[in-house]
């Protein structure tokens, strides 16, 4: 350990401030140090390992295709990224075409030109305003760094790209003001913002929202941390009713490996056209092969599972002396305690049990097939930590 801590630092560029444990190896929802300790892990990888570690019906997609074929250039057809789009749109009532990439910030990225070319074919290239959420994140490229609305990340990095207009969260009068105030492209939003706190906006400014479409402005779900079933349903739009015009996931879809998705309504399927976007590895077909084997598992049955765990944690967690309020759905959940998050942390990975947080909350994102059995051991950890 210490000679990886020492090399870490003499060859890894220094941006993470990482626990002081090394993780060798896991198994489902249970990992394992380099002493051979072992954790259960209510992470997931912030949300990327759907089934947890090294899952056998992901391991084995994944390396029937590497014996295939495990990259060509997008200039030919290839069958893992078919079969994933037509998978992932029969997820969804409305959402009809797919372009893939690598990442969540790269989902975006394809979302934010999207909407700016939709907006300049239809109203003009002066309307390309995009109006986002404070607290929002959206990835750390200069371009969805402006689309996050959280001034801590900017700085250093100015100027960000130009046309994004920050409203706060739930603030209605705010966002018809910036509404009538700007030719305004697109509203950009997480309806369960991820890193700025799992914070759930109210039904009421979704509508709001949604009552946008009418101005033909086009709405994006950045579902890149919600979607996948993270939070109960397929996509977290879902519990609100509403038909996003551009859909944004990663995280959770590839099982591990990294994969991006951007998915486009009937208005936005033929925005992009050929030459306005691309990318080398997108669409990759060892990443899109396990990505299938998650999406098809992702089904009423795994989700009402992840409802009843998601009950059974709020109602372990809310009488419990130290603990202010449970936020969030499904398996993203936060916790805001009386106690410091980062002791807590600190408590629970030394009894065994790891957790992250979201600005000052404990955040829970535990793999959406966690045994029960260990979901409770680890419940009685966190709520130990929080009282202690
Ligand atoms: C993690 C996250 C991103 C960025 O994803 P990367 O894969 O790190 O680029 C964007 N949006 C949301 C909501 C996220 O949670």
């Amino acid at each position: 350990m210490n000679n990886i801590k020492d090399k870490d630092k003499q060859f890894i560029a220094d941006t993470y401030a990482r626990f002081d444990v090394l993780i060798k190896s896991g198994k489902g929802s249970l990992c394992y140090d380099e002493n051979g300790k072992e954790y259960i892990d209510l992470t997931t990888g912030i949300g990327v390992n759907a089934f947890g570690f090294c899952d056998d019906v992901w391991k084995t997609a994944v390396t029937e295709q590497l014996d295939k074929l495990q990259h060509i250039s997008n200039l030919y057809y290839t069958e893992p990224c078919v079969a994933l789009a037509e998978k992932l749109i029969g997820k969804t009532e409305h959402l009809k075409k797919v372009f893939f990439s690598n990442s969540g910030l790269e989902a975006n990225e394809c979302a934010i030109k999207a909407a700016r070319k939709y907006a300049a074919d239809k109203k003009g290239a002066d309307c390309y305003k995009i109006i986002t959420l404070k607290d929002s994140f959206h990835g750390r490229s200069i371009t969805t760094l402006a689309a996050t609305g959280q001034d801590s990340f900017h700085k250093d990095f100015l100027p960000l790209t130009d046309g994004f207009i920050y409203v706060n969260a739930d603030d209605i009068d705010g966002l018809k003001k910036a509404v009538s105030e700007n030719k305004i492209a697109a509203v950009m939003f997480e309806t369960v913002q991820g890193e700025g706190g799992v914070h759930t906006l109210s039904s009421a400014f979704v509508d709001e929202i949604q009552k946008l479409q009418q101005q033909d402005i086009v709405l994006i779900a950045d579902e890149v941390q919600t979607g996948n079933g993270r939070t109960g349903k397929y996509f977290a739009y879902m519990h609100f009713g509403i038909k996003p015009d551009i859909v944004t996931t990663a995280k959770g879809l590839g099982g591990g490996l990294p994969i991006g998705a951007t998915l486009f309504s009937d208005k936005t399927k033929d925005v992009l056209t050929k030459g306005t976007h691309g990318s080398t590895f997108g669409a990759n077909p060892v990443a899109c092969a396990g990505a299938l084997s998650v999406v098809e598992r992702i089904d009423n049955s795994l989700m009402s599972k992840v409802n009843e765990k998601s009950n059974f944690i709020k109602d372990s967690l809310c009488n419990v002396s130290g603990v202010k309020s449970i936020s969030g759905m499904g398996l993203m959940l936060g916790v805001e305690t009386e106690k410091n998050a980062d002791e807590i942390v600190k408590q629970c990975m030394e009894q065994g049990v790891l957790i992250i947080k979201a600005k000052a909350k404990l955040r829970l994102l535990p793999a959406l097939n966690i045994p029960f059995e260990q979901l409770e051991k680890a419940i009685a950890v966190v709520k130990k930590a929080i009282e202690s």
